[in-house]
């Protein structure tokens, strides 16, 4: 870094160096802040130490730069002129605090130091000018527990054993002093004690760390900035950002900011509040607030925090005042600022205020996390209001956001027959059921066997984040709406409810105890109504939530701007209808072999198992002759739903021993069915084996061995379009060929397809018109797709065979090894969910580009899982697809997809 680069920003008094286009290098808070100075705002003065600080100081190997230094110094007196005190005076002195701020927001995920610059120089002076020794003694209580925990402990990498960390050590010791002294609530403890209390504390503080807790201003600034910067690889940092794919690279900038306090007593408080309701979207100013309170008071949910107002109470603080009442001109300030704020930044906004001794203080601002239906529902409100255009809304509902408005939530009907046991806060909607357990290491663990489950927790420690993500749905039994654990639930759309304080957790015994004496023990189930915070001790049913009428409204716009097709995966008509309700324009990819798994699957299967074993081309050719009425009335229902679209009907794909019979019943069904022995049978069965049968007779291969099957699954397909056709419908048969390499092959399977079809139009007097095409799935096919495109008319990626080809990673067996590649960085995404841009990308981007040289018309889509993630599905777009094709529930996220693709690449 150039030494005359500037690294700091000052930011206070209605000016500020930095504004709120500058996250990438003020982090989110810092831009914010700046921002909200030139709006006039009042936010304590301050400064912003960049995000690239983070990085040398990384360089460094964890040093200040004598740049910084001065830089720092300077911002400081700027800070102090603007606030009228001075950092370390022994008369008036200046407080700060010390906040993490990242590009993008990690709640609770980075540390905060409060009340720094107490030490045993600037006490008196601060006792003196306050006139209230209980406050000054409190601030410095709080400044040894959060300073020996972030900077002390936590960011020297020093791990104690559970409950043993210095942070819990000091909290019972205060708990101790409390329960000695019969005090019910942290401000009964005296000025005296609590002085008494900041000995003992920097006392275990040197037994437990073996260092000095620092006593000047500067040591402690310092210091605090160090362990911010330390914190961005604090353990839940970097858990959080592997979960949000943000980069390490980004590191985080730290905001010094003049304290304000909310907890100089009645006409004192704090809050955190939301411009618009974060979990259900509706227009109301919804927050929380506390009196006589620091902000890390609301956060950690030590107190059940109070409504912002009167219009957003409910059951569990309806008997609280709501700072409307008590501070009727603050609150009035407050809701014109979140105006102010939400029209200056068009988004809802998620704020934290102090009040310090009636004087309103804003020391956040940022777009504030929604879960998937407030999203949908604030981008339409938004975009009636007139706040947003259309392009914006699309833009604001996030594909996966769009996944939790599709997410399960409790069937109202089986709800209504199962009795409440207790309510909660209802932080995060949706409906959940699963095991109970206690400890995140549980949830993980569960998750990992496909075992559902609810992760039941006292409090909302953001140490948890691995095993919140794992659960299906969140309790707790402390903790507001803006609590860690709801915001961050929120965030990821997942089911949870906060505050419920008639549980009890007893984690020795694993048990959560109800008040109206229902037990729920580790590993019994329970369900959660994350909208209603309705707690059920048994297993209710859950349904979709699509019938939203915004939803379908939002849909219809998001088509406005999208231009890539989105079709299916599907193989049956109840499927068919399930997508097309979706929005798909097609069928992308019908797998045949699908009639012969499932439901009333057994007699096709019979019939199918009985030509797989036949020994002489007439066996096969009789029992072909009985499996085709099957196949026909497979094919014709599912183009019936689909009427007037494309469907493509890939011919039967999976090696032949996958279906020969493995029990007794069924080879002595199949033994009498052919007139031989069951001994004959497992001898048939046994010359299919194959060593490595992905890449053995399958697919096309199977086809060129045995034309007559291409022929059989041909003529169902013709006769069942001939047959609708003649009903007055208009089905639109493709007909694709898989797991190619050679347009031999092509040629090959193309000549019997036309002179079925002859056949088929001969008999029946119907003109059929239908596509044929190929699946490229292996590097041979796409390296030669010139010559493909001769005879294909389409060409769709199945880029999961395409990706097991391109790395050579069984599709099958990737759980062995996959998390060691992802773990040790040595691939970012799992390949088979993401589409690898590099390699497979490449040999789509080619074989689109040389298959159209050949056929400018040639069609191109594709049909692999990667076509409903939104990631690949932008990648598509970008390279000239003309649809993408995945199962019906991921059409809305893929047709979203494909419309944020065109607005962002427009
Ligand atoms: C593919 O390989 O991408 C594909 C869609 O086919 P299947 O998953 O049936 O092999
Ligand atoms: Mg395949």
């Amino acid at each position: 870094m150039a030494d005359n680069k500037k690294r700091v920003y000052c930011f206070g008094g209605k000016t500020a160096e930095g504004d709120g286009t500058m996250r990438e290098l003020l982090g989110g808070k810092g831009a914010n802040l700046a921002e909200m100075c030139t709006l006039g705002i009042p936010v304590p003065a301050g400064f912003t130490i960049t995000t690239e600080c983070c990085t040398e100081y990384y360089e460094l190997g964890g040093g200040f730069t004598k740049e910084l230094k001065a830089q720092v110094a300077e911002a400081l007196k700027a800070t102090e002129e603007v606030m009228g005190k001075k950092f370390g005076d022994e008369k008036d002195p200046l407080l700060v605090s010390c906040r993490s701020g990242a590009r993008s927001s990690m709640p609770g995920m980075m540390d905060t130091i409060l009340n720094i610059g107490l030490c045993s120089a600037t006490i008196p002076g601060m006792i003196e000018k306050t006139g209230n020794p209980r406050f000054v003694y409190d601030a410095y209580r709080r400044l040894i527990m959060m300073y020996s925990d972030v900077v002390m402990e936590k960011a020297e990498g020093i791990e104690p054993a559970d409950g043993q960390g210095i942070r819990q050590q000091l909290d019972r010791m205060m708990e101790e002093l409390k329960e000695a002294k019969g005090y019910a609530s942290d401000t009964d403890i005296t000025a005296e004690e609590l002085q008494d209390l900041c000995v003992k504390f920097k006392a275990r503080v040197k037994e437990v760390l073996g260092v000095d807790f620092p006593d000047t201003a500067e040591a402690q600034l310092w210091g605090s900035i160090g362990g911010v910067f330390k914190s961005w690889n604090g353990k839940r940092a970097i858990a959080y950002r592997r979960i949000e794919g943000i980069p390490d690279e980004w590191g985080t900038a730290v905001n010094v900011q003049s304290m304000v306090f909310g907890n100089m007593g009645e006409t004192s408080a704090t809050g955190v509040a939301f411009s618009r309701n974060p979990a259900n979207g509706d227009n109301k100013f919804y927050g929380e607030w506390l009196v006589n309170a620091q902000g890390e008071d609301v956060v950690a949910g030590i107190r059940t925090p109070n409504p912002l107002n009167e219009a957003t109470k409910n059951p569990h603080n309806q008997h609280l005042e709501s700072l409307e009442t008590a501070m009727p001109e603050v609150y009035k300030e407050i809701d014109a600022i979140r105006l102010h704020l939400e029209n200056h930044f068009r988004d809802m906004q998620d704020i934290e205020f102090t009040i310090q001794e009636g004087k309103l203080w804003m020391l956040q601002c940022r777009v504030g996390k929604r879960t998937g239906i407030a999203a949908l529902n604030m981008a339409m409100d938004m975009l009636n209001e007139g706040m947003i255009d259309e392009k914006t809304a699309v833009m604001r509902v996030s594909p996966s956001q769009l996944d939790e408005v599709l997410h399960p939530i409790l069937d109202p009907a089986s709800e209504k027959k199962a009795e409440v046991v207790a309510t909660g806060l209802p932080a995060s909607p949706g409906g959940a059921v699963g095991q109970v357990v206690f400890t995140s290491e549980a949830a993980m663990e569960a998750a990992e066997k496909g075992i559902k489950t609810i992760l039941v927790r006292e409090e909302t420690s953001p140490e948890d984040v691995e095993g919140m993500r794992a659960s299906s749905g969140i309790l707790t039994q402390r903790g507001g709406m803006t609590s860690h654990a709801a915001l961050v639930a929120r965030g990821w759309g997942k089911c949870c409810i906060v505050g419920c304080d008639a549980m009890t957790i007893d984690f020795e015994a694993k048990v959560a105890r109800f008040k109206n004496g229902v037990e729920l023990h580790e590993g019994d189930v329970v369900s959660l109504n994350g909208a209603k915070g309705n707690i059920y001790a048994c297993a209710v049913e859950t349904m979709d939530a699509t019938e939203n009428p915004s939803f379908v409204k939002f849909m219809d716009i998001v088509d406005k701007f999208r231009t890539l097709g989105v079709r299916t995966n599907a193989d049956t008509p109840e499927d068919a209808a399930r997508a097309i309700g979706f929005g798909a324009e097609g069928i992308g990819l019908f797998r045949i072999e699908h009639m012969f798994y499932g439901s009333n699957s057994d007699t096709p299967l019979a019939k199918l198992r009985k030509m797989i074993l036949s020994k002489t081309d007439k066996e096969r050719i009789a029992a072909l002759k009985e499996l085709e009425p099957f196949i026909k009335a497979s094919v014709k229902g599912t183009m019936r739903v689909m009427d007037g679209k494309p469907v493509t009907f890939r011919l039967l794909d999976p090696p032949l021993h996958e279906f020969v019979p493995q029990s007794h019943d069924k080879k002595e069904e199949l033994a009498n069915e052919l007139g031989i022995t069951e001994a004959d049978i497992e001898k048939r069965g046994a010359a299919l084996h194959e060593v490595n049968p992905m890449m053995g007779h399958r697919g096309v291969r199977l086809h060129v061995t045995y034309p007559m099957i291409s022929e059989t699954q041909f003529r169902a397909i013709f006769t069942a379009a001939a047959e609708l056709q003649k009903e007055g419908l208009n089905p639109q048969p493709e007909i694709m060929i898989p797991v190619t390499i050679s347009q031999r092959e092509l040629k090959f399977q193309r000549a019997i397809c036309l002179k079925i079809k002859a056949e088929v139009e001969s008999m029946t007097g119907q003109h059929i018109d239908f596509k044929f095409g190929t699946m490229i799935e292996i590097p041979r096919a796409a390296l030669t797709a010139d010559r493909m495109a001769k005879t294909a008319e389409f060409f769709s990626f199945g880029t999961n065979d395409l990706t097991q080809m391109t790395f050579g990673f069984s599709r099958d067996d990737i759980g062995t090894f996959m998390g060691d590649y992802l773990g040790n960085k040595i691939l970012d995404h799992d390949p088979f969910q993401r589409l690898d841009k590099k390699s497979v990308g490449k040999l789509i981007k080619y074989a689109v580009q040389d298959g159209r040289e050949t056929r400018p018309d040639l069609k191109c889509g594709i049909c692999g899982e990667h076509g409903g993630d939104p990631s690949s599905v932008e990648f598509c777009y970008k390279i000239g697809l003309n649809y993408v094709s995945c199962s019906p529930f991921r059409v809305p996220i893929a047709r979203l997809a494909a419309a944020q693709a065109a607005i962002k690449n427009a």
